[in-house]
């Protein structure tokens, strides 16, 4: 099989968790991970290390980590979120060296979510770069959240996140991603910013990360696509929340993602009956998760126009 022409990161077992109280049991993420590597995922957030008495849910980021890691998945980026330079340290100790730092490029935000200032995040970023002393092997991606707008700022400028992006390039980073954190945005801001990001900064690979919230998440994907990211984040059942719009949608659907790229006939090189499967078993260990995912909710279409509500009994395949 061919390359994949666009990555699908899945964000469920970091973003998706996030906002779910009950804490889900260690095994039943691993065997989440095993299930969604086995759909053809290549690119997964796997934790956080945040303060687990910020977000219980991710007490046991070190165990997860050690766990993934000696699986040793074939070909697959395993990364975890941090929030600052502790964070970094117990993720490098736990054997993790894709880290993605998150910091919002809203002031506010930013204050409100790490209780920093935005230069105060770039100060703590800095620290863990120079962890490549020691670590030559680790990769930081600085992630943006609010990139397209703060639920206490509105609208952001992309000149606010083209100068941070300036900022993260002069302290060596080359992966970057851009947040829809509150689903503010829409394809033709998000088309315009990452067509800017791509043209100036050639040598950076930027990814997208964007929540469903006002359901413009596969809109705004295809604009960010069709301006050159070929990195876009989602989560199985379009899970993931925002604690500044309770009961709003989530990430975008990976599920929805795939069956979009496919259809255009852009390659994913994820089996979707798979992936589907990934998240029914999630339903299982859950029972009362709400997913947000049409592709869930209806299936694929099949031949004769039927449609089902059951994946599993797909006749048509979309990787086939
Ligand atoms: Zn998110």
């Amino acid at each position: 099989m061919s390359e994949p022409s666009v990555t699908i990161r899945e964000v469920m077992l970091r973003d998706g968790l996030q906002n779910i109280r009950e804490v889900i049991p260690t095994e039943d993420k691993i065997e989440l991970f095993r299930r969604i590597v086995a759909s053809g995922i290549r690119d997964m957030e796997i934790t956080s290390f945040v303060n687990p008495k910020a977000i219980p849910q991710f007490g046991d980021a070190s165990q997860m980590a050690q766990a993934v890691l000696k699986m040793k998945p074939e070909g697959v980026e395993v990364s975890a979120l941090i929030p600052n330079l502790k964070g970094a340290q117990i993720a490098l100790a736990s054997g993790m060296r894709k880290l993605g730092f998150v910091m919002s490029v809203s002031e506010s935000h930013n204050i409100s979510n790490v209780r920093r200032t935005t230069d105060e995040s770039i100060e703590e970023l800095k620290k863990i770069v120079d962890l490549q002393a020691d670590y030559p092997d680790l990769v930081v991606k600085a992630g943006m959240a609010t990139v397209f707008g703060c639920p206490f700022e509105g609208k952001i400028k992309p000149q606010v996140t083209l100068n941070f992006i300036r900022r993260f390039y002069q302290l060596g980073l080359r992966h970057m991603s851009m947040a829809d954190t509150v689903g503010f945005g829409n394809p033709q801001e998000v088309k315009e910013l990452t067509g800017i990001c791509v043209k100036e900064f050639p040598d950076v690979t930027f990814s997208i990360h964007l929540h469903n919230t006002r359901g413009l998440g596969l809109a705004n994907s295809l604009a960010a696509y069709e301006s050159g990211i070929r990195i876009h984040d989602g989560a199985i059942g379009g899970l993931g929340g925002c604690p500044f719009a309770p009961g709003a949608k989530g990430n975008t659907s990976t599920e929805d993602l795939v069956f979009m790229f496919e259809e255009m006939g852009v390659h994913t090189g994820v089996n979707l009956a798979a992936l589907m499967e990934a998240s029914r078993y999630f339903k299982k260990v859950k029972k009362d998760v709400a997913f947000s995912s049409s592709i869930l909710e209806v299936g694929v279409p099949v031949p004769k126009g039927a449609i089902t509500k059951d994946g599993s009994e797909q006749k048509w395949n979309i990787n086939t």
